[in-house]
């Protein structure tokens, strides 16, 4: 049982270092990280491809999820990684329920759909010791509130990651993307928690840095998602349409630029000065990607529109910023999604 959690020195932090990720901390002990329980929340694509990772750098590793033939086919055959890391089964004990998994966690890492943070979140009392570190990864706008309502803001750090994973079937996934991963406190002081955490995850081969604008790396985030996802929905077009047509191209431009204007007012500082042409750049960088949102609708399943364009909406009433593009594109694919039964 371990509830030594990450570094101690959390509420203190640093300094506040303004501009770019923090160098992580040279004085952090390894042999402390390799025992490190951690325990991943959602064990789909993302969830197994972190959980997989940490767990073949040494860490201590359980994964939990609802999908009962995943759990039972990573515990009877190991985990199957296949793509950018390498081919290969790992071993890591999965879970359906919280309560099977001994001791408690010194971090766990929330992987689910952001309309199930809540569910899952409440489920995982069993987990959480004094010290246990929350981490989301998740897309979207709400899952570090949800995660903060449940267990304590001060417990909870958020961040981004740009690796990309896809579920292929029962215990097997694809790890399709890599790319830089970083984490934050929401407070922008950049701690020894936020860098020990870093280092953990690179440490398993997930590039990490600690951010003291971890809003804003959510928020930039945010607007790529908001520019492409629904839009390459209703169009059902592969992002690199999107910027090819006039007409799409200023559905995006007006998408980006409603919630350029919540962020604002929010007083949201974004990574990226000029956010209408870097959403169009990555467009034309993932011209062959088929987005999340499209892929749930292809399968028939439920989206992520009310973390993304809907929260936009949801943020631009309470800041009396108008969103009538973003509000129409949510209504749609919420009405798609209703309309799945019926659809010809
Ligand atoms: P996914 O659907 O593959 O995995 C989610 C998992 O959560 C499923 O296996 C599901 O069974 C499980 N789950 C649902 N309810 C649960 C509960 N109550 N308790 C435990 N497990 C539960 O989703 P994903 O693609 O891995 O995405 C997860 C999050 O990461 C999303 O917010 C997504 O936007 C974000 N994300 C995804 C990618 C990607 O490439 N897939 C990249 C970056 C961020």
């Amino acid at each position: 049982m371990s509830d030594r959690g990450l570094a101690a020195s959390t509420a203190a932090g640093r300094e506040h270092i303004a501009g770019s990720p923090a160098a992580v901390s040279a004085e952090i002990n390894t042999e402390r990280m390799s025992a490190m329980r951690i325990d991943i929340v959602g064990a789909g694509a993302m969830g197994s491809l972190f959980g997989g990772l940490l767990a073949e750098s040494g860490c201590d590793v359980h994964l939990v999820d609802v999908w009962k033939e995943h759990v039972e086919t990573i515990n009877d055959k190991g985990l199957w990684i296949e793509g950018l890391s390498g081919d290969r089964f790992i071993e890591v004990r999965a879970a359906t329920e919280p309560e099977e998994i001994p001791g408690i966690s010194d971090l766990i890492i929330f992987f689910v759909k952001s309309y199930h943070t809540e569910t899952a979140a409440r489920g995982m009392s069993s987990l959480v010791g004094k010290n246990t570190t929350i981490l989301t990864l998740q897309n979207g706008l709400g899952n570090f509130e949800t995660l903060s309502s449940i267990f304590g803001e001060e417990r909870v750090v958020a961040g981004t990651t740009s690796h990309g994973a896809n579920v292929l079937g029962p215990g097997r996934v694809c790890h399709a993307g890599a790319g830089p991963t970083v984490v934050g406190e929401l407070s922008g002081l950049i701690t020894d928690r936020t860098c020990e955490l870093a280092q953990v995850l690179t440490r398993a081969r997930i590039e990490t840095d600690a951010s003291d604008n971890v809003l804003g790396l959510i928020w930039s985030k945010l607007m790529v998602n908001v520019g492409i996802n629904a839009l390459g929905t209703l169009l059902r077009v592969r992002n690199g349409e999107l910027t090819q047509g006039k007409h799409s191209l200023a559905l995006q431009r007006e998408l980006v630029e409603e919630a350029l204007t919540v962020a604002e007012k929010k007083g949201v500082t974004l990574t990226h000065p000029h956010m209408v042409d870097e959403v169009a750049t990555v467009c034309e960088k993932t011209s062959g990607n088929i987005n999340s949102m499209l892929q749930d609708v292809l399968r028939k399943r439920r989206t992520e529109i009310d973390s993304i364009n809907g929260a936009i909406v949801r943020e631009g009433e309470r800041l009396k910023a108008p969103t009538p593009t973003n509000r129409i594109v949510s209504e749609m694919i919420r009405a798609i999604e209703q309309n799945y039964a019926k659809q010809i």
